[in-house]
């Protein structure tokens, strides 16, 4: 697995556990708003740190931290994150994985063998837009697929939208409420867009909702899940 970020401590990742935050290197998406684009793309500016690093780490932790949050990059690209995380409930610690939801098998593996024990998934629009804006293969199916094992998981959740035009409208709020009804949670989050994956994205173009926009988003998905809330 290759890590290419820590954060030591953290509060708002895994709520209302204290949390430190993992992230691996590399997706297989291309969100033009990811505010990780080192992360994202990995090359130069990417930094590796060491598996014997990070678990130095968490032995140092392992009294002052209730869980570790597994963020990215994509995690489920890494053939070794179910032994990681297992390595970390091992230690005691509650694991969370945050995932842009392309690779179902690698989820349902984790839900079956129990190694996760919150999940929350990026739904990004609606499903059928993904080829259009977020990744030229990607696979509406298998984020459909996604969202249902994670429904039917057991376990605790949330889905996330980060709110950005055109991927975020009525229309598609619609349809993405539509996919998450009866989740646990849905979260949208404002954009930050000072450093991003593809600046020419956000020139001269109007991207940003506003607060009114994104209250009208929260009233929809309301209207489908247990809980919705604005980040
Ligand atoms: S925001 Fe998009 S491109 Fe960035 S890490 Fe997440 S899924 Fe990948």
């Amino acid at each position: 697995m290759h890590i290419g970020g820590l954060l030591k401590y953290s509060l708002i990742d895994y709520p209302p556990h204290i949390s430190c935050v993992i992230f691996t290197a590399g997706c297989n998406f291309r969100c033009p708003y990811c505010h990780n684009p080192e992360l994202a793309v990995t090359g130069p500016d990417t930094r590796h740190l060491s598996r014997d690093e990070i678990m130095d780490f968490l032995v140092s932790r392992q009294k002052y931290l209730d869980g570790v949050v597994i963020s990215g990059g994509e995690p489920t690209l890494h053939p070794d994150l179910g032994g990681f995380c297992a390595d970390l409930q091992s230690m005691g610690f509650l694991v969370k994985l945050d995932t842009n939801g392309s690779r179902p098998e690698v989820i349902q593996d984790l839900v079956e063998n129990r190694l996760v024990d919150y999940l929350a998934m990026d739904i990004k629009t609606d499903p059928e837009l993904y080829n259009q804006y977020i990744a030229h293969q990607a696979d509406a199916a298998a984020l459909r697929s996604s969202v249902q094992i994670i429904l039917e998981s057991g376990l605790a959740h949330e889905f996330r939208t980060t709110c950005v035009s055109p991927l975020t409208t009525r229309e598609t709020v619609k349809a993405m409420a539509e996919l998450v009804t009866g989740a646990d949670l849905h979260a949208f989050q404002h954009v930050q867009n000072k450093k991003v994956l593809n600046p020419n994205f956000f020139t001269g173009q109007k991207r940003v909702p506003s607060d009114a926009q994104i209250d009208e988003f929260q009233t929809i998905m309301a209207g489908y899940v247990k809980k919705a809330i604005i980040r």
